[in-house]
């Protein structure tokens, strides 16, 4: 129910424009007919008057402000009267919609009558059921009419007009089954032609609760009972509200082409009677219909029509319901984008204001438009939101008895449908989440397969840096960093090669420091290993980028000088000699200095081998010890072969 809801509506329009469409707003939110009078006056005039609420309500009444008027300043007012006057007032207000009005008026005929078994008390019972919205004030509405229900005759016409009023009632406590058994009973005691009035009124009422269980039927057949009633006093209002009515049962029964009749002829009525929010009304729902008749250009124009007239009017919940019919158009346009956005802007600012049941029927067209975009996840969502609020809705109403029979028809036949949309959707979901697993496994694999080949690749490196380390410390001498003896070979014979590849000079030099044994007792091993390592740094220093100077062995040390001149040689190595001569000692080293001697050779044509080229180097290193150390020699070729110093030295 909306009740509080179609209230505040009510509240903020005035104006007879405004007071049509509140009529309308009723008929749509509230569902109910518009009113009659259940109990024609027994005085002739007033029973003129209330006919002609029928015809015109704002006519009445300014009539009937006049009379009260009158009656009130009369010296001994009559109470009679005045209370059937006030019950016209409250019919008048009534019919417009404006309830709170009619509860005023209700009270204040109710003061001048007191008798429950007067008509016009019961009348204006009647109307104060008809208008009465807040829970509190239908429950004490209930037991007013029950108490003045019970002095009345069965059958009579009083208590078929305060049945039809308890009906009402219990229709907006949401107890369908009980509202049917009164609405039923106050039809059913009514079928003769003096009773035709309240008759025609039960009959409205009750098509209003069937259609809402479902009974479209026995819905449309009342209702055509309240539309020759229609006709027959020529309320054009009641008509026009009446059909609208009907059109909507039609919907409800899927019979579009008929329900656009019907929405023709209230839309006429209502542009007949300037009420241009009626003919909006009528508009939406020749829209709704035309959008399921596939007719979506003419769907279309119609809810432009309408949207126009709701702007106009700050009609906000109306204007995004028609927005969201323009949507459905949009999708099946193939429009999928657009309407997403317009269901988007609908569903975020739909609040509180919307029926529960349209918003969740927004949330299947949402599914619907996301599906169409191939968004699954959200049709998903959308679709789960859709059955979450369809099924909550519909719980409410399943704690009704009597409406568990359309519960079961309507929710049976909606799930279905949408269980099948959902079925398509999970497989779509499914599919897409199958796809979305493969993509992680395949993103797995690669990231797995980079990190292999890194791990692969820092593997390789960190083995050739290793190797690298490996090779180098293999091929270093540990206590002077120098080549060792091997890599000193090594590199030897690849300058060898070399120069005699290009014809260019190599000379080799033995260099082995001076009474190192000495040096060695007197200041400690240490030191001689001190000895040794500066001797290493200085050589590196006065060695050439393309030299080679490593550790021949002890304290002896091998010189390999390509493309070098005996002369560029002999200075390299008196530079040497001299920088030697100042490495500091410790001073159990007093008075002693540090010397080296060196012998030096140059390859020639005769040279076939490292070997011999560094025999001739030792030959002239020996020569240099001899002649008292710390000298540089020259090896001489005809002293080697001639003295044979040679094989002398190797022994
Ligand atoms: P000469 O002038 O004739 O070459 O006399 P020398 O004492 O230098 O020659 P000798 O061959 O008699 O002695 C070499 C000494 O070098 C013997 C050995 O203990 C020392 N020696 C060899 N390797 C090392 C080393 O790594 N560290 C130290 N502290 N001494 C070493
Ligand atoms: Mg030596
Ligand atoms: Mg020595």
């Amino acid at each position: 129910m909306c009740n509080t809801r179609c209230a505040g509506r009510r509240a903020s329009r005035a104006g007879i424009a405004g007071v049509l469409t509140l009529l309308w707003l009723a008929c749509v939110f509230v569902s109910l007919p518009a009113s009659a009078a259940c109990l024609p006056n027994a005085d002739p005039s007033i029973r003129a008057l209330q006919v002609q609420v029928d015809e015109d309500a704002n006519a009445a009444l300014k009539k009937v402000a006049s009379l009260l008027k009158t009656e009130l300043a009369e010296p001994i007012p009559n109470s009679q009267r005045l209370a059937s006057l006030y019950s016209v007032q409250a019919q008048a207000y009534s019919i417009l919609e404006l309830e709170s009005k009619a509860r005023d008026a209700v009270f204040k005929g109710l003061k001048f009558t007191s008798d429950n078994t007067d008509p016009v008390r019961v009348m204006l019972l009647s109307l104060y059921a008809e208008n009465v919205y807040d829970q509190a004030g239908i429950a004490a509405a209930v037991k007013t009419t029950e108490e003045a229900q019970a002095v009345q005759k069965r059958g009579s016409l009083e208590d078929i007009c305060l049945l039809i009023g308890r009906g009402l009632l219990q229709y907006r406590q949401d107890r369908e089954d009980l509202a049917i058994g009164s609405l039923t009973q106050a039809y059913r005691s009514s079928t003769t032609s003096a009773f035709a009035e309240p008759h025609a009124l039960a009959a409205g009422v009750l098509a209003t609760v069937l259609r809402g269980m479902g009974d479209y039927s026995q819905a449309l057949a009342l209702n055509q009972e309240a539309i020759d009633w229609d006709i027959g006093r020529h309320a054009p209002l009641a008509l026009s509200v009446d059909r609208f009515l009907r059109g909507r049962i039609l919907i409800l029964m899927q019979k579009y082409a008929q329900a656009i009749d019907e929405f023709d002829d209230a839309r006429k009525l209502s542009a007949m009677l300037n009420d241009t929010q009626g003919v909006a009304f009528a508009d939406v729902r020749v829209c709704e219909s035309r959008i399921e008749l596939g007719q979506l250009i003419k769907a279309r124009a119609a809810c432009e029509n309408a949207l126009f007239t709701f702007i106009a009017s700050r009609f906000s919940d109306e204007v995004k319901e028609t927005e969201a019919l323009l949507a459905r158009i949009d999708l099946a346009e193939g429009h999928p984008e657009k309407a997403l956005a317009t269901l988007n802007e609908v569903l975020d600012h739909s609040g509180t204001d919307v029926l529960p049941l349209r918003v969740a029927s927004l949330y299947q067209w949402r599914a619907r438009t996301n599906a169409a975009l191939h968004n699954y996840r959200d049709a998903y969502n959308d679709l789960s939101e859709y059955i979450r609020r369809y099924v909550s809705t519909n719980d409410a109403d399943r704690t009704k008895q009597a409406v568990a029979l359309r519960a079961r028809f309507e929710t049976d036949r909606e799930i279905e449908r949408n269980a099948l949309l959902k079925r398509e959707l999970d497989l779509s979901h499914e599919q897409s989440q199958r796809q979305a697993q493969q993509l992680r496994w395949n993103a797995i694999a690669a990231v797995s397969g980079v990190l292999v080949i890194a791990l692969l690749i820092y593997f390789l490196l960190t083995n050739l840096r290793f190797r690298k380390q490996l090779v180098r410390l293999a091929s270093l001498d540990s206590l002077t960093g120098l080549p060792n003896r091997r890599r000193t070979a090594e590199l030897a014979i690849e300058a060898l090669a070399g120069t005699t590849a290009a014809e260019q000079p190599l000379t080799v030099a033995i260099i082995d420091l001076d009474h190192f044994k000495f040096i060695n007792d007197r200041c400690g091993h240490a030191t001689g290993d001190y000895v040794l390592r500066e001797f290493a740094r200085l050589g590196r220093e006065s060695v050439r980028a393309g030299d080679t100077l490593g550790r021949w062995g002890g304290e002896e040390f091998l010189l390999v000088m390509p493309d070098a001149t005996v002369e560029v040689a002999i200075a390299t190595l008196e530079r040497l000699r001299t920088l030697v001569f100042g490495i500091n000692l410790p001073p159990s080293g007093a008075g002693l200095r540090v010397s080296m001697s060196a012998g030096l050779a140059v390859r020639d044509k005769q040279i076939r081998s490292l070997d011999e080229l560094i025999a001739r180097a030792d030959a002239a290193l020996y020569v240099a010890k001899n002649e008292g150390r710390d000298l540089v020699r020259v090896a001489d070729e005809k002293f080697l072969t001639t003295t044979g110093v040679r094989r002398a030295i190797r022994q």
